[in-house]
């Protein structure tokens, strides 16, 4: 069954409408509260957070790689992208001149591979990813794995219209995150839209107005959409976003396909309540 095929123009009117009518209810009603923790499935379809961070590798994620990977299981997920701050972005060691690129890169991988690694105990999948950035332009990468990165310190020095392009053509999705964020430390709102395949068009972190507006930027290029948390807080997290499917992601090749195609669904989730928040 499809859900919504951003990518695909003969569906465009149909999406559209369905686009509209999302942007049109309160936000409120969109969100499912999700029961307690437990390892009932909440949903009969398969559940992905695609976009969160860990500590320490991210510098700003207050959470272990365990305490990530429990949570998410504990909500019954099948699984989860890894997408810590890259080398460009709030990477731990990023002002740390005397590490070499590669050892750089090693480092980045290691909370991933921590992350594989309680995965395979508790029963949840985990797949890589990373979070590429300009000055508070974020861009979330999938599909190209550490030995890749290793061999190609050359996108350190790239311009981002010149990097995304390129790993693209080396077999990347890339999705812009929160496009339309707006903080005190963006200088302005920048969009590359020869570059990427896709936009989150709802990031659990972000407010009604800049996913909608990310919602519209997909709609007019025809973007294909992500939805994702941005996850730095774990457990403490009220609000979730991701992406579901009726059968479980074989690996993150089949994840691109899926993403591309529109054959994955958008959900949200709000757990204020839960945490005392309301
Ligand atoms: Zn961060
Ligand atoms: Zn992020």
């Amino acid at each position: 069954m499809r859900y919504a095929p951003a990518c695909d123009m003969e569906d465009i009117a149909k999406i559209l409408r369905a686009s509209v009518f999302v942007l049109r209810r309160p936000i409120a009603e969109r969100l499912v509260t999700v029961a307690p923790a437990g390892r009932k499935k909440v949903s009969p379809l398969y559940r992905y957070e695609t976009h969160m961070h860990t500590s320490p590798v991210s510098a700003c994620a207050k959470k272990s790689v365990r305490e990530n990977v429990e949570f998410y299981r504990s909500l019954g997920y099948d699984g989860i992208f890894i997408t810590n701050h890259f080398l460009d972005g709030n990477f731990y060691l990023r002002k740390n001149t005397e590490i070499p690129y590669e050892e750089k890169v090693r480092l980045f991988c290691a909370d991933y591979e921590e992350a594989v690694k309680i995965g395979e105990e508790v029963g949840i999948r985990v797949f890589f990813g990373a979070e590429l950035s300009y000055g508070g332009t974020d861009f979330l990468v999938y599909g190209l794995e550490k030995e890749w990165f290793l061999a190609h310190p050359e996108i350190m020095e790239m311009q981002k219209s010149e990097e995304l392009p390129f790993l693209m053509s080396e077999g990347a999705l890339v999705v812009h995150a929160h496009p339309f964020r707006e903080a005190k430390y963006i200088d302005h709102i920048r969009l590359f839209p020869r570059g990427i395949h896709g936009v989150e068009v709802i990031n659990a972190n972000r407010t009604p107005l800049e996913n909608e507006m990310a919602e519209i930027y997909a709609e007019k290029y025809g973007f294909c959409r992500t939805a994702g948390t941005d996850n730095h807080l774990g457990a403490d997290q009220a609000h979730l976003a991701g992406m579901e499917s009726e059968t479980p992601l074989r690996d993150v090749a089949d994840f691109i396909e899926r993403v591309k195609e529109g054959t994955m669904r958008i959900f949200t989730t709000d757990r204020s309540a839960e945490l005392g928040l309301e």
